[in-house]
Order: structure tokens, then C-alpha cells, then sequence
């Protein structure tokens, strides 16, 4: 409808339609209106919503929809309705308890600032890393790096090494309904594990710097840790003071493992209520399409488009989405499948 013209942004292609269709004015002020209540002009959705990184997770939920993830920005009421109902409250608790289930001699440390909290983590890698070496499975593993200029953040569910020698990441997902789930769903799923092994790899090949993590997280590198804290690095065998003697001990323990890169990809789906097994399905590992992937999804976040939602063979995302009520895309979407279907009749 554009005549093949470019547009320095979405409001002034916007603009160029209205004069040229005035009758569809109403529509595309609609879409205008939304383009920038979602995003707001010269400023990136990383400045909007304050962010200095990302997750893995949050990817994942842009590939189910943009505007819903937005709207999870704008409308954080809803979205904390979403997480606490009983489907994702329920998933947490398995998990939860099948982390428990490799880690029986849980301590309680006490964690003061921002850094020891980081340790904290830290320090649980550091554990889990040897365990990795010699064969056994660890739960909840936290992964971190720079994918395509961004800082991600994320915790692998589960690392073990198959029969074979293979090295394994697993990510489990619960499911209300007793069967696999559908591709637009395993998409998102596929996505967080292709990236988790991105950072897993990159972390293991050294590519992880100390600044990175310190930078984007904003951490002090001399930061004391907290007395607790101390005590139990000291009760461990580990000799750190600071912050960032921790961060150096980890980095080289991880670069120096004889861990290699992921070898096998797998999701495994299990049934919420009777916590049976459904399947589990492996997923192909396909570098150059995943980068390019993350650099469309990256786009979004550095200000360079409009969020956009799900289109008409997907809409069946908005009946199970707590923003369908109120979202201005569906109801654009709707208008404009009625002109399209008016058009055709009138055609026919
Ligand atoms: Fe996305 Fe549909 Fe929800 Fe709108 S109603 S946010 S298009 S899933």
C-alpha cells in the first residue's frame, strides 16, 4: 500500500497511508496510537523499560507475541495475575523440587548485597561444574554472556552426559494438558535452548569476560562479600574476598573444565497433575538461522521497529492471552480482516 516507498519510521509511513486512503483515517490513527504507546519515539525499548540485559526467557515470550510482552511491561498488574495463576505456579514447584532432588544438603546462606547475591550463584556454578565433569546431572545451571551485542541471562534446567558420552542440556516444561504441545509452542521452547547453548558454549570456550558480567549487571568488581558469605566460600575450599576474585576463580575453572560444547539439544514435557512423562523431543541446532533469529527479536528491543503481534493464523494466542479484552492490535487486526473479506466480496 506503500508504493514501494521507505519511511524513515512507522508514524511517517502511517501519515503517507491516511493521506492517501482518508476513508481508512480512524484505522491507522489506531495503529499509530499503539505504535507509541508500545514505543515511544527516540527511545529504545532498553531505555523505556530501564534494562541493561536481557533473558533468555523474555526472548522466548517475544516469540509468542510482542505486544503481549510489551503490554507485560505496561500493564505489570496483569502480567503478575498471569504468573501467579495455578499452571506457572505449579511449574515452579516441580522444579523446584526436582532441583531439591540433586541437591539434598542445602545451606542457608545469608546473602546482604546485590554481589553476594551474584556469589551466591557464582558459587553454585563453582559446584556444579566438577559434578559436570565427572558424569554427573546437575539442575538449574546459570548461563550468561554477549549474544549478537546483548547481555543474556539464563538457568539451564538440566546438564548431564547421555550413555553415549554426549553432552546434554535438557529443559523440562510442564503442562496442564496431558499431550505435546503444539510447533508455536515448541518454537519459543526451541529458541531457549539454542540460546542457553550458545551461552553454555561461549562460557566454556572462554569467550565470557569478567566485565561483561560486571558491566551490564552493574556490579562493584572490590565489593567485600558478606561475612556469611565468606565463611562459606571459606568452608568450600575457595579463596575469595571480593566480588571479583569469585568471578576470576569461576571464569578460569570453567574455561580450564574439560566441558566441551553441548552436544544434544532436548525438551521434555511432562503432565502437570500426574507428573507422568508425555515426550520429549530433540531439537536441531541451527546456528545461522538461531543468530538471525535473535537479531530480528534484538531489533524490537534496540528501537528499531514496532512490536508486532499475532496475525490472523495464530489468533487463536489471543483466546488464552489476559490482554485480548483491551489490545488495540487484535482489534485493528479483526477491522482489517473485515475490509479485506468486504473487498473480496465486492471483487466476486
Ligand atoms: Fe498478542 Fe493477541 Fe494478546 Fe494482543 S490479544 S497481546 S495480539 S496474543
Amino acid at each position: 500500500g506503500d508504493d514501494g516507498q521507505s519511511f524513515e519510521t512507522t508514524e511517517k509511513r502511517i501519515d503517507y497511508l491516511i493521506k492517501k486512503w482518508p476513508n481508512l483515517a480512524p484505522l491507522f490513527e489506531r495503529v499509530k496510537n499503539r505504535s507509541t504507546a508500545l514505543s515511544v519515539p527516540n527511545q529504545s525499548p532498553m531505555e523505556r523499560f530501564f534494562k541493561r540485559h536481557l533473558s533468555v526467557t523474555q526472548l522466548c515470550e517475544q516469540s509468542w507475541c510482542e505486544i503481549k510482552m510489551a503490554y507485560g511491561f505496561i500493564k505489570p498488574k496483569v502480567r503478575m495475575l498471569e504468573m501467579q495463576n495455578t499452571e506457572v505456579t505449579t511449574g515452579a514447584s516441580i522444579h523446584l523440587a526436582r532441583e531439591l532432588e540433586v541437591k539434598p544438603n542445602v545451606v542457608t546462606v545469608a546473602a546482604v548485597t546485590r554481589e553476594d547475591r551474584e556469589a551466591l550463584k557464582l558459587i553454585n556454578m563453582l559446584q556444579m561444574v566438577p559434578a559436570l565433569e565427572t558424569g554427573q546431572l546437575v539442575r538449574e545451571f546459570p548461563v550468561f554472556g554477549v549474544l549478537e551485542g546483548m547481555f543474556f541471562m539464563g538457568v539451564v534446567d538440566e546438564l548431564y552426559r547421555s550413555d553415549s558420552g554426549e553432552l546434554v542440556l535438557s529443559e523440562l516444561k510442564t503442562r496442564s494438558h496431558n499431550s505435546l504441545p503444539r510447533p508455536a509452542q515448541t518454537k519459543g521452547h526451541a529458541l531457549q535452548v539454542g540460546m542457553y547453548k550458545l551461552l553454555f558454549d561461549s562460557m566454556v570456550k572462554g569467550s565470557v569476560k569478567r566485565d561483561h558480567l560486571l558491566h551490564n549487571l552493574q556490579l562493584d568488581p572490590n565489593r567485600v562479600l558478606g561475612s556469611d558469605l565468606q565463611t562459606h566460600t571459606q568452608s568450600l575450599g575457595l579463596q575469595a574476598v571480593t566480588f571479583r576474585e569469585l568471578l576470576d576463580h569461576l571464569l578460569i575453572v570453567l574455561t580450564c573444565s574439560n566441558l566441551h560444547a553441548i552436544d544434544k539439544l532436548r525438551l521434555e514435557y511432562s503432565h502437570q497433575s500426574s507428573g507422568k512423562l508425555i515426550g520429549t523431543r530433540e531439537v536441531a541446532f541451527e546456528e545461522a538461522q538461531l543468530r538471525t533469529n535473535i537479531r530480528g527479536y534484538l531489533a524490537y528491543w534496540r528501537g528499531e521497529r514496532v512490536p508486532q503481534g499475532v496475525e490472523v493464523e495464530e489468533a487463536w494466542k489471543c483466546r488464552m492471552c489476559p490482554y485480548e479484552e483491551t489490545c488495540d492490535w487484535r482489534r485493528d487486526r479483526s477491522q482489517r480482516l473485515m475490509m479485506v473479506n468486504k473487498r473480496a466480496k465486492l471483487e466476486c
